[in-house]
């Protein structure tokens, strides 16, 4: 399966100011590959994300997975490709506040409808969360809570993992754990795309793309 996005254009509309967040951006990931998007704030590393998992629609360009277009399709087409090519891993979204992480993991793993899927110690345990089974989301942390939503984005072993700053305030050790866990997705031909400001993580990537203002620096 591969994730294939051409010249990917976004602007946002704020009163009378208009933002180009995306100018041109193509990149193609392969299975088995971990890209890692580098770029300060503001380049359009989140638009990126977005528009590469259909969550938003670029204002112009495409996205494909496995030569199917998820630009331009109705909701529930993008749906149906989120669920079955993606896990996805936002700022914000993808927990339910009020239930346990185990819970939101056997929640996420039943709408996948998975049989083969990791049990959800063993996925706690993958991101460094292992003593916190039980804990409600609005228990934990910033980081703790960036690391429960990337064990609920791998819940269904997604061939396509799109995560946006996994390791954000995590220690070095917790961060090779994560990084190991990415390494043993490419292994088993799984792609990885991860948004990061971190240089551990980049260094351990296949390829770093990038992004200044919206656009992939090629220098
Ligand atoms: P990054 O993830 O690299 O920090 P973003 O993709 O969040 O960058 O933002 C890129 C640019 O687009 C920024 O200037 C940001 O303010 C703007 N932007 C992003 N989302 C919106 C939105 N929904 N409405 C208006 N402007 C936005």
């Amino acid at each position: 399966m591969m994730l294939q996005a051409t010249d990917l254009y976004r602007f946002f509309h704020t009163g009378d100011a208009e933002t180009l967040a995306l100018r041109g951006v193509s990149l193609t990931l392969l299975p088995g590959e971990i890209v890692a998007v580098m770029g300060p704030s503001g380049s359009g590393k989140s638009t990126l994300l977005n528009c590469l998992t259909g969550l938003d629609e670029p204002d112009g360009g495409m996205v494909r997975v496995g030569g199917m277009s998820v630009s331009r399709q109705p909701e529930a087409a993008r749906a149906a490709i989120r669920a079955r090519e993606f896990g996805i891993l936002m700022q914000s979204g993808n927990l339910f506040a009020h239930l346990s992480l185990t819970d939101n993991i056997q929640l996420q793993m039943q709408l996948g409808g998975v049989a083969d899927a990791p049990r959800p110690a063993a996925l706690l345990d993958r991101v460094g969360l292992a003593h916190r089974g039980h804990a409600r989301v609005t228990q934990l942390s910033g980081g703790e809570t960036a690391r429960a939503g990337l064990a609920v984005a791998l819940a269904c072993d997604p061939p396509i993992l799109i995560a946006d700053e996994p390791t954000a305030e995590v220690d070095a050790a917790t961060e090779h754990r994560l990084i190991a866990m990415f390494e043993a997705r490419r292994a088993s031909g799984k792609a990885t795309l991860i948004a990061t400001h971190s240089e551990a993580l980049a260094h351990r990537a296949d390829r770093i793309l990038r992004l200044k203002d919206g656009a992939i620096c090629h220098d």
